[in-house]
């Protein structure tokens, strides 16, 4: 039969050069650009279960999964039944629904840390309104992040930030405030000793840490074992609070997040009360709809507006739709769905990891529960920070691209992103993916 991937990609061609007159760079987010990869940036029209098709008639294993949210794959047959009845019932009323505290029920029972659940409908809100949160409850200015952490666009936030920022080499934003900017105090990841030299000057200023719970927008690079501990006393140490954001690994690293791996393997966090104070989720939360929650103990979250004097609003906030999405995305996730994301990144990532040897690439594959991730370039020592994940070879990287987009598998436009895998993804369509990791790999070498 036609090889995937392998048709004319004109249509996309020509929508992307349309977009470009009337939207800044064709897009209306920087990753989908393909400017670290080249070439045609496909435009998509449909997705079933592993699969997405380009305006070409193109079909693709698809390996971004909406960059997470797409946990059952593309258009799960329920999930859609469940926004199509929502809608025939009003598209949002900006008036509380039955199925909110389903919804928050949901998040608790997999994350039973979290007391109080806010629901907005972008991680960058939910990231924005918990700093307010650690502000408003400390009465201090100060926030502490890592290098290559990506936590969305707010102002305060884009100092030294993945996902876009370090695809595109950035080192922050223009339009942000010095004054702004200075508020935000950056340390290397997994550094231990930087971190308690922030603390030694600044801990009585500082509001509180956040922190991807696995960092996935450098790459996959999880935190060192002890570094959460560590991080979390140091914090309230001080009386700063601690936000362990879980936008990208909530509900996909493991059930319970990346957190819910932590915490499996040092229960005594849990016991000697070394916990997060707040918690933030996007993507699979969402299940495909713009929707995303912060959450944490009662106490905190109740400073919330119209309890407490911490403001927050939002005329989507909650949006029915997106619930429906979100909660039937949540209750379709069992035991199995993660056994099935656990085989399926096992496959690819061991695949992965052989033909890049077999073709001679230097490479690590980096993992965070079912998170995964090419570096290329000599890694023998493991990364530990920003600073590794960017001597990254990205020439191999955009060859790789290529050669698997050829090969019908659609991986993230970047080489500073982890794959997604969903559990829509059959044997055919790993055995797809397998069959294309060879080829790929050896351009990689030639690259
Ligand atoms: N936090 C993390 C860890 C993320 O990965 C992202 C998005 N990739 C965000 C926050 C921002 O979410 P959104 O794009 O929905 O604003």
């Amino acid at each position: 039969g036609e090889r995937p991937g392998s048709r004319p990609t004109t249509v996309s061609r020509d929508l992307a050069a349309r977009a470009a007159r009337v939207i800044p760079g064709g897009v209306n987010s920087p990753v989908r650009a393909y400017g670290s990869v080249g070439g045609t940036p496909r435009f998509l029209v449909s997705g079933s279960g592993p699969y997405v098709t380009d305006a070409d008639g193109n079909n693709y294993v698809d390996l971004v999964a909406s960059w997470g949210p797409a946990l059952l794959g593309h258009a799960h047959p329920d999930v859609v039944a469940a926004v199509r009845f929502a809608a025939t019932h009003g598209l949002g009323f900006g008036a509380s629904v039955p199925q909110e505290a389903e919804l928050a029920e949901a998040i608790i029972e997999r994350v039973p840390l979290v007391e109080r659940v806010r629901l907005v409908s972008t991680g960058t809100e939910a990231t924005m309104t918990a700093i307010r949160l650690a502000r408003g409850a400390t009465g201090r200015p100060l926030l502490v992040k890592f290098a290559g952490h990506y936590h969305g666009h707010s102002d305060g936030l884009l100092a030294e930030a993945g996902s876009g920022l370090a695809t595109l080499a950035l080192p922050g934003s223009a339009g942000v405030t010095a004054e702004t900017a200075a508020q935000t105090l950056v340390v290397p990841y997994n550094d231990l000793d930087a971190l308690r030299a922030v603390f030694a000057e600044h801990g009585d200023r500082i509001a509180g840490i956040i922190a991807e719970a696995a960092a996935a927008n450098m790459g996959v690079l999880p935190p060192a074992p002890g570094f959460t501990r560590a991080m979390i006393e140091l914090a309230h140490s001080h009386g700063a609070l601690v936000i362990l954001d879980e936008v990208l690994t909530g509900f996909r690293a493991s059930a319970g997040g990346y957190w819910g791996i932590e915490a499996a393997q040092d229960p005594d966090l849990i016991s000697d009360g070394v916990t997060p104070d707040l918690f933030t989720f996007g993507k699979v939360v969402g299940g495909g709809l713009p929707l995303a929650a912060l959450g944490g103990r009662a106490e905190i979250m109740d400073l919330l507006a119209p309890l407490g004097p911490v403001y927050q609003a939002g005329t989507l906030s909650g949006n029915p739709i997106a619930v429906a999405a979100g909660l039937t995305t949540l209750s379709l996730a069992d035991d199995a769905v993660y056994a099935r994301l656990s085989l399926v990144s096992d496959a690819i990532a061991d695949g992965l990891g052989d033909a890049l040897a077999s073709a001679g690439v230097p490479h690590r594959i980096q993992r965070a529960g079912t998170l995964f991730s090419p570096i290329f370039g000599d890694f023998s020592e493991a990364p530990r920070g920003y600073a590794d994940m960017q001597r990254q070879e990205t020439w191999r990287h955009r060859a790789f691209f290529q050669a698997m987009l050829d090969r019908g598998v659609n991986l993230p436009p970047s080489a500073f992103e982890a794959w997604f895998v969903t559990a829509a993804h059959n044997d055919l369509a790993v055995e797809l993916v397998l069959a294309a990791l060879g080829p790929a790999a050896r351009a990689a070498a030639a690259a």
